[in-house]
């Protein structure tokens, strides 16, 4: 299967008020064409900073060490701000956490598509407006060339979820980068939501990078799946080997704590994921490791490369 998008060997750190702190270790990760990929992991774990860093939306004191991101032989991380303008929106399209704080309220819906449309598209204003509409129609939005006229407040959080997701297929975009897109939404919504990105990415083959907490959704929704710890990949597989067989403590806590129809009580992973500024010895879980061993706050694990297909960073699994 062809790759669209490879990140390779990334490290990124963060420089605060305290010093320099490392936020992403050495993450490597592959995009299928036409597949999706979640990164799962807690909050701070590094996969919203991942996803950023493809969409060059990375905070100002964010420095990128080492590392590439190759989109069509090109390397992102090379690109001026101009040259990537060219594929922000209408090559790697991006649907936000939060749609109520994601549209301006000053603006018509269809001024804040059309103008998306009119930055990344050489078309007529009135080409511009019908691709708008079709937009809106593509995401099921009824009465579409009515609702082109109202303003953000007049609809519903789902349906400015909707909105977003029409905003960033307009320029049929070949990688979708979703960052939580339904966490602000009630479950009933976050559910149809889920389903229209999933029937979009179907019909038009676009690779997904799903950003979850939530590996119940990833079950649902994912082809691939990474997950994080502390800015660390500690395991990658398709979805369907990462729940028949987990093996990173991590991941296996994570997946005892998704509510299921016969689970009489659900596991927490006990503490709490340790902050950036934070330096662990060893493997960086081990204080929260139920399987911790002698050599496990010593030597930190090396991700294996045994299987390729599914590597994990843990001292069990060598
Ligand atoms: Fe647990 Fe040790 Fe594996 Fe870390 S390396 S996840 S502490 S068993």
């Amino acid at each position: 299967m062809q790759n669209i998008l490879e990140i390779k060997g990334l490290n990124i750190s963060f420089r605060l008020e305290d010093g320099v702190f490392k936020a992403l270790y050495n993450v490597n990760l592959s995009l299928e064409r036409g597949k999706i990929l979640g990164i799962v992991g807690e909050s701070g774990c590094g996969k919203s900073v991942t996803a950023m860093s493809v969409l060059k939306l990375l905070a100002s004191n964010a420095v990128i060490e080492s590392g590439e991101i190759i989109y069509h032989g090109q390397n992102l991380l090379e690109l001026s701000e101009k040259e990537f303008q060219q594929v922000r929106g209408s090559k790697i399209a991006f649907i936000p956490q939060d749609p109520l704080n994601s549209l301006n309220p000053l603006y018509t819906v269809g001024d804040q598509i059309i103008e998306t449309i009119k930055f990344h598209r050489k078309v007529s204003a009135k080409e511009a407006r019908r691709l708008a509409i079709n937009a809106l129609k593509d995401v099921k939005i009824p009465e579409a060339e009515n609702r082109l006229k109202e303003y953000p407040h007049q609809f519903s959080g789902g349906m400015s979820q909707r909105v977003l997701i029409a905003m960033a297929l307009s320029c049929n975009p070949e990688i979708i980068i979703a960052d939580e897109p339904t966490t602000a939404l009630d479950v009933t919504v976050q559910a149809q939501v889920l389903e229209l990105i999933k029937e979009i990415q179907r019909h038009r083959n676009t690779s997904v990078i799903f950003i979850t907490h939530d590996l119940g959704v990833v079950a649902e929704f994912c082809d691939y799946v990474a997950v994080m710890y502390a800015g660390r990949i500690v395991e990658y597989s398709d979805v369907r080997t990462i729940f028949k067989n987990p093996l990173h403590p991590y991941t296996r806590g994570l997946l005892e704590s998704l509510p299921a129809e016969n689970k009489k009580e659900l596991k927490v992973i006990k503490g709490q994921p340790p902050s950036i500024t934070e330096s662990i010895p060893g493997c960086v879980f081990h204080p929260r490791c139920p399987h911790r061993m002698e050599i496990c706050d010593k030597e930190p694990p090396e991700l294996t490369a045994e299987v390729a297909a599914h590597p994990v960073n843990c001292h069990l699994c060598r």
